[in-house]
């Protein structure tokens, strides 16, 4: 019977979710589901000088709004209190040091690992004296070759201590990535990894290992930066003599200018993507795409196809450029497709926070700019203006603020369509004003609208745009908008009325 799959994202609580670990975790769980596996969070919290309080619960919060589900490890409850479940525990490495202690005794009575005694101040001058060498910075190994005696006695004198690992000096550890092939390094370039720290914190090596093994982790799926470290974790294996997992790495996240993806150059924290008001739909499909291919030309997946679909031999193995252009479109793709009452409830914190409506309760909004009383009905009507344009949620705002304005600002050559004048602006505008204020509230709909000035258009012997133009510009005072007709139905006969006659006289 071959082996459960058993998937895990390891994350380290060090603040935030970084759009490379979005990626990380949804190959994980993509992996974890395609192949009916199990998923597991585990948090690796053995640096203690990198742990950010909150962390945790922010993270978990995070997946869970993703819709990243995992059957086992680390959650959150109603009162922002983590819990645990699952067999397999504790999934926070912290609660798990007398583990780590039981097995690095282990690695030291077998000989296949050490203590070290040697104190910062001489690694620093070591490590000083390799930089100026031009020599890869590693353990010199001193300390491998003190006596079972001399250990003794540094141990009673309580010598503070770390254990490293007793790298074979010979040969050469290879394994097989899922995604990079064979992967082959000699022994003599690998470093004596400190496995126990003096702290009595195991580093995150010997954790990962001990933990992929008791966990029954199957597959070690993780970023490409840990590739490196695994020919240490292939020696721990052996040393303990376990069955080693398959490991997958995924390619870094480059910049446009193919740099290692940086806050310098733009905003790497998956909250604040949130906040901009990208959707998590188009998050999830665009990180997809960064180093998966589908081998298609399809380009818009929803999570439950990315499951279906998603296989290891369409992981890239070069880098992927982050292209937030892309990022963008695919925003506007689920924009478009959602449904209005959900946007909409999307986009009210929006327009609370451009500061054009308040919340008074019972689904009522009050418009700051006026005092006027609307309903969500209404705020759907605005949301349908933008939704085919939008890109992202937070532009809402900037984009529908002469919906809410009561005096508009332009420059009144904005009226001015082409080779019009003044004068015939003017005049086209009087036709429209004089056709409107005779047709009754009721009809004041886009559809019945366009039909009224279509006619108008005709009977006056006029092009569309010597129309539409300057009505859509003293409706909106923008150069551009959504059309005429929907943005005259949203506002109602007594503001369209209003915002021509401002136009007139305009255009005096
Ligand atoms: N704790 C590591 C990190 O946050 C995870 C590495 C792994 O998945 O093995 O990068």
């Amino acid at each position: 019977m071959s082996k459960k799959i058993r998937v895990r994202f390891a994350p380290s609580p060090t603040g935030y979710l970084h759009v490379g670990s979005l990626r990380t975790v949804l190959y994980d769980y993509l992996f974890a589901k395609h192949n009916g596996g199990d998923f597991i969070l585990r948090i690796e919290d053995t640096d203690k000088a990198r742990y950010v309080e909150g962390s945790i619960e922010n993270l978990v919060k995070i997946l869970d709004f993703m819709g990243l589900e995992y059957s086992e490890g680390v959650f959150v409850n109603q009162d922002n209190k983590t819990f645990q479940k699952g067999d397999f525990g504790p999934y926070i490495q912290s609660l798990r040091l007398d583990i780590y202690q039981k097995y690095v005794d282990e690695l030291i009575k077998n000989d296949y690992a050490y203590y070290c005694f040697c104190s910062q101040e001489r690694l620093g001058k070591m490590r000083k004296n390799q930089r100026l060498q031009k020599l890869a910075p590693m353990y010199d190994r001193k300390c491998r070759g003190l006596s079972k005696d001399e250990v003794q006695k540094l141990l009673e004198e309580k010598t503070p201590y770390v254990v490293r690992l007793k790298v074979p000096r010979k040969g050469v550890t290879e394994f097989e990535d899922l995604i990079y092939g064979k992967i082959k390094i000699e022994n003599k370039t690998i470093d004596d990894q400190v496995l126990m720290k003096s702290d009595g914190f195991p580093t995150y090596h010997l954790a990962s290992v001990v933990d992929d093994h008791l966990m029954e982790i199957s597959h070690v799926t993780r970023a490409e930066e840990w590739l490196p470290s695994t020919p240490k974790h292939i020696l721990l294996y052996k040393a303990f003599g376990w069955e080693i997992p398959q490991f997958a790495h995924f390619t870094l996240l480059l910049n446009p200018d193919k740099s290692k993806l940086s806050k310098r150059q733009g905003d790497v924290k998956v909250e604040d993507y949130l906040k901009k008001g990208y959707l998590k739909e188009a998050l999830l499909n665009f990180v997809l795409l960064l180093g998966w291919n589908p081998k298609t030309e399809e380009e818009v997946f929803s999570l439950s196809e990315m499951i279906a679909r998603f296989d290891l031999s369409g992981v890239n193995k070069t880098g992927a450029i982050f292209n937030t252009e892309k990022l963008d479109w695919l925003n506007g793709v689920y924009i478009r497709k959602m449904d209005l009452s959900e946007l909409t409830k999307l986009c009210v914190p929006y327009l609370i926070e451009a500061e054009l409506l308040e919340e008074v309760g019972g689904s009522k909004y009050q418009v700051l700019s006026t005092g006027e009383e609307v309903d969500f009905e209404y705020l759907k009507k605005i949301v349908a203006l933008e939704q085919e344009r939008m890109k992202k949620l937070s532009e809402i705002g900037e984009s529908v603020k002469f919906i809410f304005s009561e005096k508009l600002d332009y420059e009144k050559e904005l009226l001015i369509w082409k080779k019009m004048t003044a004068g015939d602006a003017k005049n086209n505008l009087q036709l429209i004003f004089n056709e409107l204020s005779s047709i009754e509230e009721k009809d004041f709909q886009s559809n019945k609208l366009q039909e009224i000035l279509d006619r108008l258009v005709e009977k006056n012997n006029l092009k569309r745009g010597e129309v539409l133009w300057p009505l859509r510009v003293a409706l909106t005072g923008l150069k551009g908008s959504p059309s005429p007709f929907e943005v005259a139905e949203v506002l109602g006969k007594e503001k369209v009325l209003e915002r021509i006659e401002f136009a007139l006289e305009l255009l005096k």
